[in-house]
């Protein structure tokens, strides 16, 4: 709009100017026609009047020429003297008058005849002058003269009536120019006169304009002044020279350079001229029309504190752009850096906290994905932590308790809760199931928009087994209590509970019955129960609780309780006082039971017992009679066994030795079949008597040496050893057993000889005889080289007449291991056997350690006997 206007205005200046030069340029040409009109104009009536006066000089002359002629007195040739001045002067006016008109010839004609007329005026005055006035006379008698002045008027004459055509053409044309000048004059100022008037309205509303423009570019400034003064922020306007244009208030209260009036007007680097060259360079930076700026600026102050400022230099311009100063905003962020500092230091205090919390914090998106999980998660999960970030909270919720976790979710994503707290499941990566204790927040962005949830999980795992462990135990200490009450009911136990302060019992139904009462029939107090208990028990009764609390023993004994029906009952009770902790007692709790048929069995048995050492001793006299007569019996059995077998002996011997010659190798295999059978017979009968005297035979046990018992054996069965080319290691010495003697020689001398049985005979037989101290026994082994035995077999070899093979292949009886054990048995020891057939056996026997052996410790020194 104002832009127009002064378009408008030029416009309309230039216009007017135009116009203005346009009226000036054909008024100056039409003034200077009309005043070069005038010029020819006042040129044609000077050369009119010229002409004229040429004319009338001429006639002076002629006039003087007739005085002189006349008189002859020179006084007359003055005129004429000065006519030839004044005429010459005047054509040479003509001449110059006439240079620029079309008619020069015209003038010299003119002039010619003029000349003429002066010559002929001049010839009669010499004439004259001679004297010779006659001939000056008819000079002038004769009309040359006057034709001469004919001439003279009719070219003047001509030559007017030119210059008056001339002047009357010239002053029309002059009228003309004038006419012509004054219209066009008029026009151009009429003209120029309403564009001037035009102008000056849009001059007149042009200064409205700028004076509007003015008023509120005032107004621009002071509201730009009050919202640089009062903004939130340090900021100053300089200009060129860094001389303030504005500032703010901030900038006035952070930096104290004065009052804001003081401080407008002045120089910057006058008031902190201590400037940091790095701030000057930018302020120069921004004079040249640089924008700077700068984040963060490190500052000391005088004072040593420092400063965080962040700063802004804005070069501004004026209307045809060009830089007129600069604005410099700063920010003093120092607070924002110490907060900035305190936040990555809580950050990271976060972060630490976050990672090695003690229980599992995550956060998690509202979809369900863990957005980020700390190691403590990682391990009650199971998951490594970029396997747990991609996967959702879903996907190892246990989906029983899935819906409850989200319906909370949703609860608190639509703001009805504000946290929430379960417990519940999650599946491990190795699909086992970890109970956690779940607690979560919203956090919510700006706009209230839910950002992400904060859990925290703590592993409840192992509470949670110990509570359902709790629980079981606390459902069968329910089950068991009630079994127990149940018990009580049926098994017929009284239960009581004495209060010692109020005398106030509680007793269970069978208390009730116990002591003569239908249950609940009375009130239970101590006085109740003492009224039931026999006069004579009473004492002793009451004695044995005194000392059970006072000694804080068990309360225990036995009395009788008298009912109405004056039957008497037999009742064994038992308690404990329960102290406070001044140690005080304050309960006696217990049980008691009907012993009345226990009491009758007692007395029984105690007749019993009475009657039974007379009955013992009658029996073991029978047995005794018995046992000799089965020893006679068997010896008897044995020698008359043997008769036979020692005749079947006698006669095949006799057979052999008389007749032997006779019989043909088949005869003599029958013999020797007949005399082996008879041999094994009596080993058979042998064996079978020392069975049976082991069985019945009193045996001493004493202090035995294992190293005498085990030479007393091999010497036995040095034969057998010498045939096999047996060796026999003995890692002794052998520690001394509690045994008997003779009984331990024949179950090592069983053993060793089996030992040098039972190997394939191909096999030499080696034999190792230890023996270990354990505690207060002695576990002496036998080992061989031998068949060895299936495990099936291990136990039953043991008995009478168990063998593993025919006679044929090993000789034996089946009853020297039964005689071992047997032995053993009766030693109070133990025996057994470790083998695997076809790699040996080693049989032990067990034996407790003699007690001079107890705690000497003997060398395992081991001699070898072949
Ligand atoms: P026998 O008179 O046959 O030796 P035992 O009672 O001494 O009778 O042994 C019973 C059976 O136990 C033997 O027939 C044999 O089969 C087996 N036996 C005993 N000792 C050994 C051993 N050291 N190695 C292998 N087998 C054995």
């Amino acid at each position: 709009m104002k832009q127009s206007l002064v378009r408008q205005i030029n416009a309309g200046f230039s216009i007017t100017l135009v116009l203005v030069l346009i009226n000036g340029v054909i008024s100056y040409r039409n003034i200077f026609r009309l005043v070069d009109n005038e010029r020819l104009v006042r040129q044609s009536h000077q050369v009119i009047a010229v002409l004229e006066d040429t004319l009338s000089t001429l006639k002076d002359a002629e006039t003087g020429q007739r005085g002189y002629l006349l008189t002859g007195q020179d006084q007359y040739l003055e005129p004429y003297n000065s006519a030839i001045t004044r005429v010459s002067e005047q054509v040479q006016t003509l001449k110059q008058l006439k240079t620029r008109t079309t008619q020069p010839q015209q003038i010299e004609v003119l002039e010619q005849a003029i000349t003429a007329k002066l010559t002929e005026l001049n010839q009669t005055i010499q004439l004259r002058r001679t004297g010779k006035f006659d001939e000056a006379l008819r000079i002038v008698r004769s009309d040359r003269g006057k034709r001469i002045m004919d001439n003279i008027r009719t070219q003047i004459a001509v030559l007017e009536r030119q210059e008056t055509d001339q002047l009357q053409q010239r002053t029309a044309e002059s009228q003309q120019h004038l006419s012509s000048a004054l219209f066009t004059f008029t026009l151009i100022t009429g003209t120029s006169l309403i564009l001037l008037a035009l102008l000056a309205e849009l001059v007149r509303r042009n200064e409205a304009q700028r004076q509007q423009a003015e008023r509120s570019l005032r107004e621009r400034e002071e509201r730009l002044q009050t919202f640089v003064k009062y903004a939130p922020a340090s900021i100053a306007m300089f200009n060129e020279t860094m001389h303030y244009l504005a500032v703010s208030q901030r900038w006035i209260e952070d930096y104290h350079p004065g009052s804001i009036e003081s401080v407008l007007g002045k120089s910057h680097y006058d008031l902190f001229p201590n400037q940091p060259a790095r701030w000057r360079a930018a302020h120069q930076r921004g004079l040249a029309g640089h924008s700077e700026k700068c984040d963060e600026d490190r500052y000391v102050l005088l004072d040593g504190s420092e400063q965080f400022l962040r700063w802004e230099v804005q070069p501004w311009q004026d209307n045809s752009a060009r830089v007129k100063g600069i604005l410099i905003a700063v920010e003093d962020i120092t607070q924002q850096k110490r907060i900035e500092v305190a936040l990555r230091e809580s950050e990271q205090q976060f972060k630490v906290t976050f990672n090695q919390a003690a229980v599992g914090i995550a956060q998690v998106a509202p979809n369900g994905t863990w957005l980020r999980v700390n190691q403590k998660l990682c391990e009650i999960v199971g998951y490594r932590y970029e396997e747990l970030l991609a996967c959702t909270f879903q996907d190892i919720t246990h989906p029983a308790d899935l819906d409850l976790d989200l319906s909370y979710m949703r609860q608190m994503i639509a703001g009805e809760i504000q946290t929430y707290s379960i417990e519940k499941r999650y599946i491990r990566k190795d699909r086992s199931i970890v109970w956690i204790n779940l607690t979560v927040a919203l956090v919510r962005d700006s706009d209230g928009q839910p950002k992400y949830f904060i859990s925290v999980i703590e592993d409840i795992d192992h509470r949670k087994r110990l509570e359902a462990e709790r629980q079981q135990a606390e459902l069968a200490l329910r089950q068991s209590e009630e079994r127990f009450r149940s018990a009580m009911e049926f098994s017929g136990i009284g239960t009581w509970d004495w209060n010692l302060l109020t005398e106030q019992v509680i007793w269970n139904d069978n208390s009730f019955r116990l002591l003569g009462y239908e249950p609940h029939g009375c009130e239970p107090n101590y006085q109740t129960w003492r009224n039931r208990v026999h006069p004579d028990d009473i004492e002793a009764t009451e004695q044995a609780i005194q000392s059970a609390i006072s000694t804080r023993s068990f309360y225990f004994s036995d009395f009788r309780v008298v009912w109405d029906d004056d039957s008497v009952h037999w009742i064994s009770a038992r308690g404990r006082a329960v102290y406070n902790d001044t140690e005080q007692p304050i309960r006696l709790l217990g049980v008691m039971l009907n012993i009345t048929e226990r009491k009758a069995a007692e007395i029984a048995l105690q007749q019993l017992n009475a009657t039974l050492e007379q009955r013992i001793e009658d029996r073991t006299t029978r047995l005794t009679e018995i046992n000799q007569e089965l020893e006679a019996f068997t010896y008897s059995v044995s020698h008359d066994l043997r008769a036979p077998l020692r005749i079947m002996q006698g006669f095949a011997q006799a057979l052999e030795e008389d007749y032997g010659t006779h019989l043909d190798d088949l005869a003599h295999t029958y013999i020797q079949s007949i005399s082996d059978s008879a041999v094994q017979m009596g080993t058979l009968i042998d064996d079978l008597l020392s069975y049976s005297r082991l069985s019945r035979t009193q045996i001493n046990l004493q202090p035995t040496e294992l190293n005498a018992v085990v030479d007393a054996a091999l010497r036995q069965l040095q034969r057998e050893i010498e045939e096999r080319h047996a060796v026999v290691q003995i890692q002794s010495p052998l520690p001394s057993v509690i045994a008997n003697r003779p009984i331990l020689i024949q179950v090592v001398t069983n053993l060793i000889s089996n030992a040098l049985k039972f190997v394939e005979p191909s096999n030499q037989p080696a034999i190792i005889i230890a023996a270990q101290v354990e505690k207060n026994s002695v576990s002496l082994t036998i080992e061989d080289n031998g068949i060895g035995i299936a495990p099936e077999y291990q136990d039953r070899i043991f008995g009478v007449f168990e063998r593993l093979h025919g006679i044929e292949t090993f000789p034996g009886t089946g009853i020297g291991l039964a005689i071992v054990r047997k032995g053993i048995d009766r030693m109070g020891g133990q025996v057994g056997v470790e083998s695997q057939l076809g790699h040996g056996s080693r049989f032990w026997i067990v034996l407790p350690l003699a007690s001079n052996q107890i705690d000497s410790p003997h060398d395992s020194n081991s001699h070898s006997l072949n």
